[in-house]
């Protein structure tokens, strides 16, 4: 952007549960914020408008972080699309050519895990580092990367959520993803959690050996990930990470599997400053999404 003065931001946090659209100066000032639940695409892109048309003010731009698969190669032909979703209706959705021609603003695109990195490194519990990794577990499992300040996209983009890790002793279930059943999500998803034992994850007890499991899951995802990435930092939200207990479960199984092989004192005796909560709670998404608008 060109402005000399801070630029007003938008944001589009384009969830498979519900869309938050913000407009402010973040992270602190955000004058207006609306969420609505994630209907048809005509619905909810239409109320999507409403909301930035009643604004006094336009933004200078809007950042789009949205639920996947999701194009965000910036030369490709259906770039800021969402593409292969099993979500009804939502297959080849158009969103950075939705907010263009309806808005005519420039819009910056990326998953929603890759906005909420964004907004963590910007704002959040990673200001201090350059590489992080943002893994959100809720409906479903994500991950989205910062490395030396830029997130990552690649071939498509990280699709962290998908890993395939080895069971947890006496877990029999048969896995909840319909691509791989028991992947990293099709175990420890918020949903796959219900599926397993018939209950809801926020109304398992902590001694319940769901917990096991999932600090078993989350656990292996966590030291695989910092073998491959060296992130300086890793911040995990999303609904199931509520369960505040699982951070100490975490932590102290990473250590036991790297066994001091990782020589960063942030692992060895950092560890609680090093797994983290996100620093901007539930506003991550929406936040993270203005946060993508930063970089045009
Ligand atoms: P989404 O992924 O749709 O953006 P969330 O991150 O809130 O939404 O994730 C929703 C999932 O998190 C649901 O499967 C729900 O069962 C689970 N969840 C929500 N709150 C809790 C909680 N306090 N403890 C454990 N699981 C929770
Ligand atoms: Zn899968």
């Amino acid at each position: 952007m060109t402005h000399t003065s801070t630029p007003l931001l938008g944001g589009i946090e384009a969830g498979g549960t519900k869309f938050v659209c913000a407009v402010g100066y973040p992270p602190d000032n955000i004058y207006a914020l609306e969420q609505f639940p994630t209907t048809t695409p005509r619905e909810t892109l239409g109320r999507t408008l409403d909301f930035f048309r009643s604004q006094p003010h336009l933004p200078d731009a809007i950042g789009i972080a949205t639920f996947g698969p999701a194009d965000v190669r910036p030369t490709s032909n259906t770039y800021g699309f969402i593409t292969s979703t099993p979500k009804p209706g939502w297959r080849n959705t158009d969103l950075v050519g939705f907010v263009e021609r309806s808005l005519y603003l420039p819009a910056a695109f990326d998953t929603d895990v890759n906005g909420a990195a964004v907004g963590e490194h910007a704002w959040g519990a990673g200001q201090d580092v350059d590489n992080l990794l943002y893994l959100s577990v809720g409906t479903g499992f994500g991950g989205g990367a910062i490395v030396e300040g830029v997130p990552v996209h690649g071939l498509v983009h990280p699709e962290m959520g998908h890993l395939n890790l080895p069971r947890a002793n006496g877990d029999d279930f048969k896995g909840h993803c319909p691509y791989h059943g028991p992947c990293l999500e099709g175990m420890a998803s918020g949903p796959a959690i219900k599926a397993r034992w018939g209950i809801p994850a926020e109304s398992l007890p902590p001694d319940h050996t769901a917990w096991e499991f999932e600090a078993h899951y989350l656990s292996l995802a966590v030291t695989n990930l910092i073998l491959t990435l060296s992130p300086e930092r890793v911040i995990m939200g999303g609904g199931v990470m509520q369960q505040e207990h699982l951070f100490p479960a975490i932590r102290s199984r990473v250590q036991s599997y790297l066994n001091d092989y990782v020589q960063a004192d942030a692992i060895i005796r950092g560890i609680d400053n090093y797994i983290v909560p996100p620093g901007l709670g539930d506003r991550a998404g929406v936040l993270g999404a203005m946060g993508l608008a930063l970089s045009l």
